[in-house]
């Protein structure tokens, strides 16, 4: 077996939830590559924001928090709305990385993590490390998913994840089925309804929500996921329970015919999809927009999953994992948005440094 360079921590990811926890590894004295090392999967800065589809802009992401130490408004001017969420953020994000110094290598892919002796063996693409204790902040880009239907491998036509969406204009001509109830299907539906026809399925009725989010509407959605994961669930993530923002360009979606939603199908078909009461549309593209599960398989030796299938997290914010206190997951569950993952990056960094005898 390889030899492991030795660290105290190894935080796992370089978005918004690894710079958080990095810099505050670095603000409670630890020394940027001796005590703590920060390993990103991707080439450059950016986390997952470097790979969201063109049309994503400053004006129709959700809001983009400010990294702990440094104001987005430092890099993008609050005027530049238009501006390519893909490009603005990871521009804020290098600018960051490079006003603070942190310690992150790149690409480096960890590939598993596992006991050893006591101490918690990563190994990656390149090196292996020996760490006390990791933040784990790998987000959710890299696990889209896709629920299975019956007769998916028999569809002729094209399917994609939202992940691989790029432009409505590659879709004009052809019959679009845009499947999900989410932000970005909803994007998706706005966008492509524009060029071309389509159709609109979810499995649960959309939620939309007509009134200005509130802070206490943000903290009643963080608390509701809080509880599922120290009780030890899978958590959804906190965008699903705050519901759908009823903007001007859906309310125009919705004038042109474009937001009539049908309940799933039961099956698909070659040519298209098919209802239990035998309902067919045919389509020459299926889209799904059916979400991201959190990117934690490099943890399954850690065995950390408890009865519930869920991981029972606890600290002060819960991103510790009971099981392992080794472990925190920061951006994992409550802290899954760039406010959460801010907060909860500090809480990470305190609590770990100090179970370490760190601070
Ligand atoms: C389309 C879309 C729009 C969104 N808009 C908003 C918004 O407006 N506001 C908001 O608060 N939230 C939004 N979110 C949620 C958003 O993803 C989070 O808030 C936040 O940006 C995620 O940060 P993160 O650090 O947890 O993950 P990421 O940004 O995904 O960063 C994870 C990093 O870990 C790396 N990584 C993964 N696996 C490994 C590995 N095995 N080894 C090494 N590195 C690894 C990745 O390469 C990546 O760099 C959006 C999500 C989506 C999908």
């Amino acid at each position: 077996m390889r030899g492991a360079i030795k660290v105290d921590i190894v935080v796992i990811g370089a978005g918004q939830a690894g710079l958080s926890s990095a810099y505050h590894l670095m603000k409670l004295g630890l020394r940027p590559g001796r005590n703590f090392i920060v390993l990103d999967k991707n080439e450059k800065p950016g986390g997952a924001w470097q790979h969201r589809w063109p049309s994503l802009t400053l004006s129709t992401v959700n809001r983009v928090h400010d990294l702990p130490g440094m104001a987005f408004s430092d890099v993008v001017s609050p005027s530049e709305t238009e501006v390519r969420a893909s490009v603005a953020v990871p521009g804020y994000f290098a600018a960051y990385e490079e006003r603070f110094q942190l310690p992150i290598y790149r690409p480096v892919a960890v590939k598993v993590v596992c006991d050893r002796s006591g101490r918690l063996r990563v190994e990656t693409d390149r090196e292996a490390f020996s760490a006390g204790g990791i933040i784990n902040a790998t987000g959710t880009w890299e696990t889209p998913q896709i629920p299975s239907y019956p007769g998916a491998e028999l569809f002729a036509g094209r399917q994609l994840h939202s992940r691989d969406y790029q432009t409505a204009a590659e879709f004009a001509g052809q019959h679009v089925i845009i499947v999900g109830s989410g932000i970005s299907a909803l994007q998706h539906l706005d966008e492509i309804s524009q060029v071309t026809a389509t159709t609109w399925v979810t499995r649960r009725e959309p939620q939309f929500r007509d009134r200005q989010f509130t802070a206490e509407d943000g903290r009643a959605a963080v608390a509701i996921v809080e509880d599922k994961v120290r009780n030890g669930l899978v958590p959804g993530s906190v965008v699903s329970v705050t519901g759908i923002p009823w903007t001007p360009a859906l309310k125009a979606a919705a004038a042109r015919g474009a937001l009539t939603r049908l309940p799933m199908f039961s099956e698909i078909t070659q040519h298209g999809v098919r209802w239990l009461d035998g309902a067919e549309q045919r389509a020459d593209v299926i889209l799904w927009a059916t979400g991201f599960r959190s990117s934690l398989d490099h943890l399954a030796p850690l065995q950390l999953r408890g009865e519930k299938c869920g991981i029972v997290m606890g600290g002060r914010l819960a991103t510790e994992v009971e099981r392992d206190p080794r472990v925190h997951l920061v951006g994992y569950g409550p802290s899954a948005s760039t406010i959460g993952a801010n907060r909860a990056g500090g809480a990470a960094a305190r609590e770990l440094a100090t179970r370490l005898g760190l601070v």
